[in-house]
């Protein structure tokens, strides 16, 4: 970190800023200057917030060299991240992992249909929410903790991998307890108690991109997860909000090349909230795919039409299957494979 004075500061003010940095654990090298002068800060492992020195008199600027999210950033790590999953299952490698499900967990029978159609066509594991987090307070908000014995009954009967929400610090436990992904949704990316949470709660975390959020800002709250001890973070870009009304979000698929560049962390996309659209999901989640996306998280319902929640960007299970396909397809051409192979009746 570079501090740069003004023209006018004193030498008192130099020695202010040098004496904080000494307090803060660091080394304050001066660099001389005709008209203006700066301190670099030596032996910086990162956790030095630069906003200490914006605030002292003499002060102009504050130069950052390096990230402020060290962990998740590449610089640090430069091998990507591989998640390993049970059924001998990966995210980041050369894998791609292709999760589907309802939006929530509506009942035994729905839950039971649309798991066993996803897994007929190739996906590895089951998302659903038992906890919803929904913009209305009067919209259905998820099972709870039947939801989640549910989800239960089906990786048992089915094999697949259970990918399900945390929301809040209460319910994380229990969510952890059953899941082998725990999603933090897009609203609650920047809820830090609920990130602190999560990178100790022993499992695997999906982490997705708020609808407002930087990229700087998303790295930032990974970096909660990473530096609560928790290595084993999969971003899942879900788009942004936008100004046109032409889909539910803008998709951003900018960020997967961006984010491989700035992070060893694999990242996952969400056309379904992306678009939030039936007619644009599997073109957007091709898209994803041959971006360099490591996996996808798309909704598929068996009877979208009466779905609780999200049935208009809910793919039918054929719908599915063809993506599926083409995904396979898509994998071929980029030099990748598609978790848990081709299903014996694809
Ligand atoms: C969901 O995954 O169903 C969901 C609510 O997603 P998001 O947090 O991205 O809105
Ligand atoms: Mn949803």
């Amino acid at each position: 970190m570079l501090i740069l004075f003004r023209s006018d500061a004193s030498a008192t003010d130099e020695q202010r800023v040098a004496a904080l940095v000494q307090e803060l654990g660091a080394s304050a090298k001066p660099i001389p200057g005709l008209r203006r002068r700066a301190i670099a800060i030596v032996d910086n492992d990162g956790r030095i917030d630069s906003a200490r020195f914006a605030a002292l008199p003499g002060v102009e600027e504050i130069v950052s060299l390096t990230k402020p999210y060290r962990m998740v950033a590449r610089d640090w790590r430069p091998d990507p991240t591989v998640i390993r999953l049970p059924n001998g299952l990966s995210i980041g490698g050369p894998e791609l992992f292709v999760v589907a499900g309802p939006c929530s967990v509506e009942s035994e029978t729905q839950i039971f249909r649309t798991a066993e159609a996803v897994k007929r066509s190739g996906a590895v594991a089951l998302r659903a929410g038992a906890f919803k987090p929904r913009t209305s307070p009067y919209a259905f908000q998820g099972l709870g903790a039947a939801g989640l014995d549910l989800l239960r009954q089906v990786r048992d009967a089915t094999g697949l991998l259970i990918v399900t929400e945390a929301m809040d610090d209460l319910g994380i436990d229990a969510v952890a307890a059953i899941a082998d992904i725990v999603q933090i949704g897009a609203r609650n990316m920047q809820n830090f108690s609920l990130l602190k949470r999560a990178g100790r709660c022993g499992k695997p975390v999906l982490l997705k991109r708020g609808p407002s959020a930087t990229v700087t800002e998303w790295l930032m709250s990974a970096e909660y997860l990473m530096a609560e001890g928790n290595p084993n973070v999969v971003l899942c870009e879900r788009g942004i909000r936008g100004i046109d009304a032409t889909a539910r979000n803008v998709f951003d698929l900018n960020v997967i090349p961006a984010v491989k560049q700035l992070s060893h962390l694999p990242i996952m996309a969400d056309p379904s909230h992306g678009t939030g659209r039936r007619a644009m999901v599997r073109p957007m989640a091709r898209a994803a795919v041959a971006a360099g996306a490591d996996g996808l998280l798309v909704e598929v319902h068996v009877q979208p039409d009466q779905a609780l929640s999200d049935g208009a960007q809910s793919l039918y299970p054929e719908q599915f299957d063809l993506l599926m396909e083409e995904v396979r397809a898509l994998a071929q051409v980029l030099g990748r494979t598609v978790g848990g192979g081709t299903p014996a009746t694809a």
